[in-house]
């Protein structure tokens, strides 16, 4: 029979039963980190907090915030909570904003990360009978690695693609009969148009379900990769410091991913003032580590923009749902003094018809804002008259400003004259931070 869960004693224990454990284990994690991480033992004394002041959950609030400054002053080795002789791996950050950060992790941070992942592929219906094709990138990015690890765990079949060489990733996807397709959303997408362009259609692949995350997309680019792919396409959740994906994945209910509780506690806090805020508020994700041995962060600061929610969900799985980060918050852009982020522009371009293949443009002249957005017109679009095509413009623009309440220029370039992506797309330059 068709395993539901991938470790059901977990994935559908009680929610006090849940709080006992993560009590149990934040207790220790807390003892761990104050005897072996000099840098965050000075920050708790500096706190005013000892291990004796951790009795559970509730205590949570005592301990001191960890943010990516911290983890770059630190670098490389000022986190690490065990001797390198004990660790067997590194992960880097793929760098999209600012300097990397490095992870390490133990055999056993390895295998407590492969599980996660594993959940995760179990939870969009796979199993042994399934070839997993990994099309993240294979490295020093947690991607390939995480995917990669998490299909072996399942025992699916597992075609180490990497990323790149689109065509040859459909090549193999047919001769081998991948079910499975594991990559970013952007990539997804760029392969469905190579399908697409290589005269194929869903029906000449076997693929049932996508595992697509490690960058923002909005529910439009799923139902579009979902249809160019003919797949269930799942949302999965991870960031270097916590292991990589995996730290909360997508369930049959495609609402929201269930966070991994027994190895990581979420909490939302207020992004300006550090406040923890109640359940269903929309704020910064923070994350403890509850049993990590190499690189256990406690109370990280994410700068993912999100909601926590507990409620029965359909799948049976009990573990709390975190929403699709909205963005990251330095991924907000401030232009004329509003807040803009990307992703509320491509939910835009995708109901009126568009694909998400759009550069965002942001400069300041003049002492003014300026916000250009650059959108492929599809195939059919093209022949459309230079009349028809600035009515477009002025539609979208005006489409934009409804969403967002400040003009753009639109501009519509010809189709595929925007690079794609074969990781982490950037859909954004802005150009004032040149001249500050
Ligand atoms: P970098 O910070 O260099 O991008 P990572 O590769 O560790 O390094 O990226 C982690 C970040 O990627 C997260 O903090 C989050 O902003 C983003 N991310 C990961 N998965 C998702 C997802 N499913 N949806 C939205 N954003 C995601
Ligand atoms: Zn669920």
């Amino acid at each position: 029979m068709l395993k539901r869960y991938f470790q059901p004693e977990i994935e559908t224990m009680s929610p006090e039963d849940i709080k006992a454990l993560q009590s149990k284990l934040l207790v220790q994690q807390v003892r761990h980190v104050y005897e072996n991480v000099a840098y965050y033992r000075a920050k708790m004394d500096e706190a005013g907090v000892t291990p004796d002041d951790i009795h559970g959950v509730e205590d949570l609030y005592k301990l001191p915030f960890l943010s990516k400054s911290d983890l770059r002053d630190a670098y490389p080795y000022g986190l690490l909570a065990k001797p390198l002789s004990e660790c067997v791996r590194i992960q880097s950050t793929s760098g999209t904003t600012g300097r990397r950060v490095v992870s390490f992790y133990t055999q056993h941070d390895v295998d407590l990360w492969e599980e996660c992942c594993a959940r995760a592929i179990v939870a969009t219906g796979g199993s042994s009978e399934d070839v997993c094709q990994v099309a993240y990138g294979y490295g020093l990015f947690t991607g390939g690695a995480g995917l990669n690890g998490g299909s072996h765990k399942v025992g699916c079949l597992t075609l180490p693609m990497s990323s790149g060489n689109t065509e040859r990733q459909i090549q193999f996807m047919r001769d081998l009969h991948s079910t499975i397709l594991c990559c970013t959303p952007s990539y997804a997408a760029y392969i469905g148009e190579t399908l697409k362009d290589m005269g194929l259609t869903p029906d000449d692949i076997d693929l049932k379900a996508g595992i697509f995350g490690a960058e923002p997309w909005t529910e439009e680019m799923r139902h579009d990769i979902e249809k160019s792919l003919g797949i269930k396409a799942y949302d999965i959740y991870g960031l270097t410091e916590t292991s990589g994906p995996g730290v909360a994945f997508e369930c049959e209910a495609q609402d929201g991913m269930h966070i991994n509780e027994d190895h990581f506690l979420a909490e939302i806090i207020d992004p300006d003032t550090g406040e923890v805020l109640p359940e269903g508020s929309k704020g910064e994700l923070v994350f403890t580590s509850l049993d990590k041995e190499a690189f256990p962060l406690l109370r990280y600061r994410t700068r993912d923009i999100c909601v926590l929610h507990r409620e029965k969900c359909s799948c049976g799985r009990t573990l709390i749902k975190m929403s699709k980060p909205m963005g990251r918050s330095d991924d907000m852009m401030i232009i004329r003094g509003v807040n803009v982020f990307p992703s509320q522009i491509e939910t835009v371009l995708l109901k009126e018809g568009y694909a998400a293949n759009y550069l965002i443009e942001v400069d300041r002249v003049h002492n003014s804002d300026t916000l250009d957005i650059s959108v492929e017109l599809l195939p059919d679009q093209f022949s459309d008259t230079m009349r028809d095509i600035e009515i477009r413009e002025k539609k979208l623009a005006a489409a934009i400003k409804t969403m967002l309440g400040i003009s753009p220029k639109v501009h519509l370039v010809s189709p595929k004259s925007i690079a794609r992506s074969e990781g982490k797309a950037v859909r954004v330059i802005d150009k004032r931070k040149l001249h500050d």
